[in-house]
């Protein structure tokens, strides 16, 4: 049985370090433990929560219920045919297990080289960088039902994973902790360096794509990252606060009359992707502090507390860039990380 705890501070369990308590509060290291901690719940009809590394939540209030912490660990791995499928308990650490897949000699994760939180919430949001997501590696994940407390099986398809989007986030949020994911990766590096930053970064460092492998495409990604996005144990903060808007080709064009430099990236359905950052930017916000939160001045996708903030500051500061958007762009962004509490 776990130990649970009650009013327990959840500050230092997200990382943009913002004061809530959880009612009732447990780390669970293996799949006993998160059933006992289920069982728990049950009887008393708490809520469960569960937390990875608090990497991707907004906390604008205390949690009642139940928040577990996912923190089940180990990895295992089987060849099939030419792919090495890695299986990753959930309260596995992203970065690490990124870091030591290329030291087996096992590739596909290079350019999701140092993204924060744990391997059992990747899915969540099918996390993505530099041109890869977490989808173009999945192959499965094993999943408790919190209401059944069955163990179920999604593939690839049952999954439905979308930009920055899966079922976990549609129509079966809440529904089930992840225990394991398992990705396929190869032994034959397969370079993707087509994100312009990555390939002028790759560039600079090679005098012939021969010396072009996953460990270089790994080791730019980390300078590209530490260069521009403030470290959370330094500057409190929960990555990219918006997605990105995808707009159709009429608005893109018609916004491209207003403003010919606008960044934009054309989507396989003819919708573009428009740089919420960008948008930001050009509404006069990067680097503007409201009290306790701001901007961050290198990315404005990036908020950030700096010191003493609370959930509710932040959300009037998101709201208030919202706002601005939509006014002169007529876009209307959406929050990227999951909001606990706001009503
Ligand atoms: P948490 O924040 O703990 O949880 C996020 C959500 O997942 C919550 O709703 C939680 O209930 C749920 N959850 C967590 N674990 C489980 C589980 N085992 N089972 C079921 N549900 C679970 N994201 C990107 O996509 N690309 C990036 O490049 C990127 N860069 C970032 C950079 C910084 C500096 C930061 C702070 C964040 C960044 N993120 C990025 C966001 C974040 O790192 C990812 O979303 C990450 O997957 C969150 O993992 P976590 O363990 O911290 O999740
Ligand atoms: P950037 O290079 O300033 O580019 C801004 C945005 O434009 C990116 O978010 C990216 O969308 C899009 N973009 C750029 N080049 C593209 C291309 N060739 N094709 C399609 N889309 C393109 O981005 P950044 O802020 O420094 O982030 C770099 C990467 O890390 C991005 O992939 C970003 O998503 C990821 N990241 C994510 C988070 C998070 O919390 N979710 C935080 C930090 C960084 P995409 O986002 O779709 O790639």
């Amino acid at each position: 049985m776990p130990v649970i705890q009650q009013n327990v501070s959840l500050q230092s369990f997200n990382s943009l370090a913002l004061p809530a308590e959880a009612e009732f509060f447990c780390t669970v290291r293996d799949r006993a433990e998160l059933r006992a901690a289920l069982q728990f719940a049950h009887s008393r009809q708490l809520v469960v929560t569960p937390i990875g590394g608090g990497s991707n939540i907004v906390l604008a209030a205390n949690l009642s219920g139940l928040v577990v912490h996912m923190d089940l660990r180990g990895v295992s791995h089987r060849a099939v045919g030419r792919v090495i499928e890695v299986t990753f308990a959930a309260g596995e650490n992203w970065h690490q297990q990124v870091q030591s897949c290329l030291e087996q000699g096992w590739y596909g994760m290079e350019n999701l080289a140092l993204i924060p939180g744990s391997m059992g919430a990747a899915p969540i949001q099918n996390i993505g960088a530099y041109g890869v997501e977490l989808s173009d590696l999945f192959v499965s994940l094993n999943a408790i039902d919190k209401l059944s407390g069955e163990a179920v099986e999604f593939d690839r398809a049952a999954c439905q994973f979308g930009y920055r989007d899966s079922v976990f986030k549609n129509a079966a949020r809440d529904r089930y902790l992840i225990v394991d994911i398992t990705l396929g990766l190869t032994t034959q590096p397969q370079i993707n360096i087509q994100y312009p930053a990555l390939q002028a970064a790759v560039n600079q460092h090679v005098r012939s794509a021969a010396e072009i492998g996953p460990e270089l495409v790994s080791a730019m990604v980390c300078q590209i990252r530490r260069q521009k996005l403030p470290d959370p144990e330094l500057i409190p903060n929960a990555g990219s606060f918006f997605k990105n808007p995808l707009v159709t080709r009429a608005q893109t064009d018609a916004l491209l009359q207003r403003y010919p430099q606008m960044p934009h990236y054309a989507q396989a359905d003819g919708d573009s992707k428009i740089p919420a950052a960008w948008l930001i930017e050009q509404c006069g916000f990067r680097g503007a502090v409201r009290g306790a939160v701001g901007v961050h001045d290198r990315q404005a996708l990036v908020l950030v507390n700096l010191g003493g903030g609370n959930g509710a500051e932040l959300l009037e500061l998101a709201a208030e860039l919202c706002d601005a958007v939509k006014q002169r762009f007529a876009i209307e962004l959406e929050i990227e990380p999951r909001v606990y509490g706001a009503d």
